[in-house]
């Protein structure tokens, strides 16, 4: 099969790969009907974290059940799945707390499981899933076409953007703040309005992703950064800061500009992939009462939540890909998105 492989720098191929094959009971093969580009597959991309030898990348899929392993129940050849981006058993007492992202028998797409199997990337053709009974949600039917890009939302962006405002307790009549208009800061407004917020600022410079803000819920933009962003958006909020701030993007301003976004007493979500040094300034959080709340967002827990509303069309997360490309073009899907000429790209092998 064919399958994304990550060489180094800006250096993206499609190549021929082994067929995946079961490997324990409790495995299904998947046959990959939709794949994506995130924000955090571009940190190697750019050479911000480096790539020390040709590895598969690619965390985000939906798909159709090809294969399963005797244990397997929970789902059967010919579903349409949903995964997180990563596997768990969602059985052990990290899934059970609510924080699948650390289960004890998990793992990550691209990598070795805990028995030393290879888990394929979700950039493929075909994926082995270990823990398929914790990992794969089956829709209750063969969705359609339009449907496709917002289940595959609920892989990780809907779900991140979810955690974000669960994280600062966003909650009817919530004001919030969010910063970042990637994908996920996105689906954080989404998420925002989804759980009430009577007020809700989207951070962003980019008009076409401003109109998706505005499509999902934002009752305001900002496009000031540093203070004279924290200003306007003060400015906006009696002069006090927001309730809730989710912060989507995982750099040092941008938890700056959060942090300094929320009111006394006030929370912020954070879920960007730190990268570049974010700190907590512990003296100015002890001073205002700030919380900082969040981390890898344990997506799993949230898709059967989330489903109901994305299959009767009440959310929409998938309007986030504004460019779909066959899996052939993945090099492009890379350039694309770090050129920012597209928000999300959906890959179809
Ligand atoms: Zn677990």
């Amino acid at each position: 099969m064919r399958a994304t492989v990550i060489h180094g720098e800006r250096d993206i191929r499609l190549e021929e790969v082994p067929d995946p094959q079961l490997a324990s009971g409790n495995d299904a093969i998947v046959r990959v009907v939709a794949a994506c580009v995130c924000g955090s597959d571009l940190w190697p991309y750019r050479g911000v974290t480096p790539t020390e030898r040709p590895r598969r990348i690619g965390h985000e899929f939906v798909g159709v059940v090809e294969q399963v392993g005797v244990d397997v129940t929970a789902v059967r050849g010919g579903d349409f799945v949903i995964a997180p981006f990563y596997h768990c058993d969602n059985t052990c007492i990290n899934c059970l707390n609510g924080v699948s992202t650390s289960c004890l028998n998990g793992g990550w797409w691209g990598a070795y499981d805990r028995s030393g199997a290879f888990v394929d990337g979700a950039q493929g053709e075909r994926i082995r899933v270990p823990n398929a009974n914790g990992t794969l949600v089956p829709t209750p039917a063969t969705p359609g076409e339009d449907q496709i890009g917002s289940l595959l939302a609920l892989a990780d962006v809907m779900g991140t953007g979810h955690h974000a405002a669960v994280s600062a307790g966003v909650t009817t009549g919530s004001t919030v703040v969010v910063v970042g208009d990637g994908a996920v800061g996105l689906c954080a407004v989404l998420a925002a309005k989804r759980l009430g917020a009577s007020r809700i600022i989207a951070m962003s410079r980019h008009p076409d992703r401003q109109q998706i803000a505005r499509e999902f819920g934002a009752t305001d933009i900002v496009e000031e950064r540093g203070d004279e962003g924290i200003s306007r958006v003060k400015a906006l909020l009696d002069d006090i800061g927001a309730d809730c701030v989710l912060e989507c993007v995982g750099t040092r301003e941008s938890m700056d500009q959060a942090i300094r976004s929320a009111r006394p007493g006030g929370m912020v979500g954070y879920v960007g992939v730190p990268n570049g040094g974010p700190e907590l300034p512990v003296k100015q959080l002890f001073g205002n009462n700030v919380g900082v709340n969040g981390g890898v967002a344990p997506v799993r827990g949230y898709i059967e939540e989330l489903l109901p509303e994305v299959l009767s069309g009440s959310i929409n997360p998938g309007r986030v890909f504004d460019l779909v490309l066959p899996l052939a073009d993945v090099a492009e899907a890379y350039a694309a998105m770090d050129e920012r000429r597209a928000t999300k790209v959906m890959l179809r092998p």
